[in-house]
């Protein structure tokens, strides 16, 4: 599942070779975007940068004009060279970037938009994120100051949730954060003290950045998430599923030594 490691680390290979390049061709496959006329609208303009704000990618080009990517549930990125067999097959590209040897992807959408930089900030949504977990410098007061706007009875799992208080965490790293500070994910927000919300952060800050490092995904821990019922490697209590919040996402968690 894609969470803000793995989109960090797909920016940080996009980046590497299209940063300050015009790709040499860029192909949109998918039907959705057959009468977009990106290829053209795109043509001999350099991408500027490549950043991410939570689970948002963006490809800045030329001219105000900014790719706008999230990958929600489904969604992947591919940075191949020639030759080299995709990820995953060709008819599910939505965008072929194609710079030298290297061929960039985007796989099975779902959020795939060319817009301008002033439309990109306008974007309510993306207004809205609150601080990345795993940005070069996180704004702890920032991300404070909107979890005690939240509801105080509302649980802790499904706020880390909320990419209005923090952008980034998702189901993998929201169980294991808390597992990591030893905190319940069905506490309310109202018994839990800034000390234990940031240690909670501060955990997925750290590991999430390492793992972006890494290959954005295989050094995650996995103490409790999809563990439910084996032992805790902590106190050896069965681990606990059951969904959560409004969108149902199953949390997983130590009924044992999680308080
Ligand atoms: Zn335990």
């Amino acid at each position: 599942m894609p969470e803000g490691d793995t989109i960090h680390h797909a920016a940080r290979r996009i980046r590497a070779v299209l940063q300050d390049r015009v790709p040499d061709q860029i192909l949109t496959p998918h039907p959705r975007h057959g009468y977009d006329r990106w290829p053209e609208r795109l043509a001999g303009r350099a991408v500027r940068s490549v950043d991410v704000h939570g689970k948002h990618l963006f490809v800045r080009f030329e001219g105000e004009l900014t790719l706008h990517s999230h990958l929600r549930m489904t969604g992947a990125w591919g940075v191949h060279r020639e030759g080299e067999r995709w990820k995953r097959a060709a008819r599910r590209a939505w965008l072929v970037m194609r710079a030298g040897e290297w061929r960039i992807v985007e796989f099975d959408g779902p959020v795939l938009e060319l817009t301008s930089d002033s439309r990109a900030r306008r974007d309510r949504r993306l207004a809205a994120l609150g601080p990345d977990v795993i940005g070069e410098r996180f704004d702890r007061n920032g991300f404070l100051r909107r979890l005690r706007a939240a509801d105080a009875a509302r649980p802790l799992g499904d706020a880390l949730l909320d990419q209005r208080i923090v952008a980034g965490i998702g189901n993998v790293w929201k169980a294991e954060s808390c597992f990591a500070a030893a905190i319940d994910p069905w506490r309310a927000l109202g018994r839990v003290s800034d000390e234990e919300a940031l240690a909670v952060v501060g955990f997925a800050r750290e590991r999430m950045r390492r793992s972006a490092d890494g290959d954005g995904f295989s050094e995650r821990p996995r103490a409790v998430y999809d563990r439910a019922g084996r032992p805790c490697p902590r106190c050896g209590t069965p681990i606990g599923r059951r969904a959560q919040g409004d969108a149902n996402r199953l949390t997983y968690w130590c009924p044992g030594c999680q308080s």
